[in-house]
């Protein structure tokens, strides 16, 4: 068994230095063909805790050879049997969930709790793809004296993945399990900042049992993506992370004759009004925007206050003032993403919205970590930056409107549309709003209505390029095509059209 990073070995956030990561392709660990190298920085202090490798298209040429080698024996396997070795991978995720979770909150930078919750859920996403074998059988019909229809979902061959920095480990597993589940096998290109807990489930699908092959990892930045993008043995690629990346790749993709489904950015809203529960409320819009310190597509962003809500925005704000960064929630990727996020903080402030709590300058204990705390700004102008663009941080923009009309409006101005929330003892306004927002992923007195498996998560407009949803049913759909055989074994010659 070959492994270059083994179980992770942190039990606290205290720094721990691990092996160089590397390429995982046809079932070995190699250097990019490059040569290049960027550091792995762990944000709790700023400091690399290891280095990736910067592939080229080289790096994904070998790594398309290996898969569609593996290719033919792969697609031979029974469903069932492929799914035997997410079962496996399942239980081997379960053993050392701890440390999983330490890892995903070292090179990513969020808190042990919340990197749990997300080992959670990538175990989740195998767990559907075990169920896959029951539920994938296509439907088989006479459609006519004799004659019978069938459909039968097959793999496309070698697709690939490309994923963002902020849930390192879960993202990665919307993708796999229903891809290599259906017969693909597949590359994935995870982040360049957050590398490592892709390393451990190469290394966890090796003692699942997983051929070689069948996974692999290209790791670096640009270059590798345009490489998978245009590389002509790549049948389907799926990519989550920022609008405009995902609108390029989206293009490029599909320019090469792909199958498409590109993930974007968000600006989601949650609308209060005045019968709102004050307690259920203030309770999860703190939770919605810090969580992850803000850096998940599913964060509020906005709260659209209709009408006169003062007690609930002062509960928010009570709440908020009282978290810690380093224990409540994490810290913010870069350097520079704590210096953009703050900028945001100060011009709302300029152009007039009140700081009613500010995080601006609070930090964790460790030196050199990027920090910010939450930060709730009361009054934004609703044609602001902070009130319109992704500030992906712990930052609540609250902006002012005088009635449900105006609030939904506001809402379905923004170019995004991945989720939105209402908070409401009153089923109209509940089914009212639902029915009306221009978001893929709704939620009723819910502050990260996550569609839990086996729906699909996906949002509408600027936050999603492509058709269907990345998990549940339309993840299998998309890294399948559907074959229809139709059959006539009947002695029976009666001459119909079909004949
Ligand atoms: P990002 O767009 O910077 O990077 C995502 C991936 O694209 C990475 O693997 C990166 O190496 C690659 N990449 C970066 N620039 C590229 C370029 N010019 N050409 C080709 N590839 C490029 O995103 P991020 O900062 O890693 O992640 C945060 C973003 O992801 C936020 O906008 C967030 O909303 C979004 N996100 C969306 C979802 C969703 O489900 N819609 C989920 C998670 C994150």
């Amino acid at each position: 068994m070959s492994e270059i990073l083994g179980k992770f070995q942190a039990d606290s956030y205290a720094f721990l230095a691990v092996a160089p990561a590397q390429n995982w392709i046809g079932g070995e660990w190699r250097e990019a063909s490059t040569g290049e190298r960027a550091e792995v920085i762990n944000p709790r202090y700023g400091r690399a805790m290891s280095s990736t490798p910067m592939s080229a298209a080289a790096d994904v040429d070998a790594a398309v050879s290996a898969a569609a080698a593996a290719w033919v024996e792969w697609r031979a396997w029974p469903m069932r049997e492929r799914a035997h070795v997410f079962y496996r991978l399942r239980d081997l995720m379960n053993a050392e969930r701890e440390s999983l979770a330490w890892l995903v909150s070292h090179e990513n930078g969020k808190v042990y709790a919340q990197a749990l919750a997300e080992v959670d859920k990538a175990i989740e996403c195998v767990e559907f793809g075990c169920s896959l074998p029951n539920m994938a059988g296509g439907p088989q019909l006479e459609v006519s004296r004799g004659v019978h229809c069938q459909l039968v979902h097959e793999p496309l061959g070698v697709v690939a993945g490309v994923t963002p920095f902020n849930f390192p480990l879960m993202v990665p597993l919307w993708m796999i399990p229903q891809a290599i589940v259906s017969g693909n096998c597949f590359v994935l290109k995870a982040s360049e900042r957050v590398p490592l807990s892709t390393i451990r489930l190469a290394e966890l699908f090796e003692q699942a049992g997983l051929p070689k092959g069948v996974f692999n990892l290209v790791h670096g930045g640009k270059a590798s993506v345009e490489a998978l993008c245009d590389h002509p043995q790549i049948r389907a690629l799926a990519f989550v992370g920022s609008t405009p990346v995902a609108k390029l790749v989206y293009g490029r993709a599909a320019a090469a004759g792909k199958a498409a489904l590109c993930l974007g950015g968000a600006k989601n809203h949650l609308i209060v009004v005045p019968d709102a529960d004050l307690e259920l409320t203030a309770e999860n819009v703190v939770a919605s925007f810090t969580g992850c310190s803000g850096q998940r597509c599913m964060a509020a962003a906005n709260l659209v206050a209709v009408g006169d809500v003062d007690d609930i925005i002062a509960a928010i704000a009570e709440r908020a003032a009282k978290l810690v960064p380093g224990s409540d929630h994490g810290a913010i990727t870069s350097a520079a993403a704590a210096e953009r996020i703050r900028g945001y903080i100060d011009a709302a402030e300029q152009s007039g919205a009140k700081v009613l709590v500010d995080g601006r300058q609070k930090r964790g204990e460790e030196a050199g970590g990027y920090w910010l705390g939450a930060t709730v700004l009361d009054g934004v102008p609703a044609d602001s930056p902070a009130a319109r663009e992704e500030i992906f941080g712990p930052v609540l923009s609250i902006i002012r409107v005088p009635t449900l009309e105006a609030a939904i409006a506001f809402e379905n101005a923004s170019p995004y549309g991945n989720a939105s929330s209402i908070y409401t003892t009153s089923g109209h306004i509940a089914r009212e709003v639902m029915g009306r927002v221009e978001a893929g992923m709704c939620g009723v007195n819910i502050g990260v209505p996550v569609p839990r498996e086996p729906f699909g998560f996906g949002g509408w407009n600027d936050s999603k390029f492509g058709h269907g949803d990345i998990t549940g049913w339309d993840g299998f759909r998309f890294w399948t095509r559907p074959r229809k055989i139709t059959t006539k074994w009947a002695l029976q010659k009666d001459w119909t059209w079909m004949s």
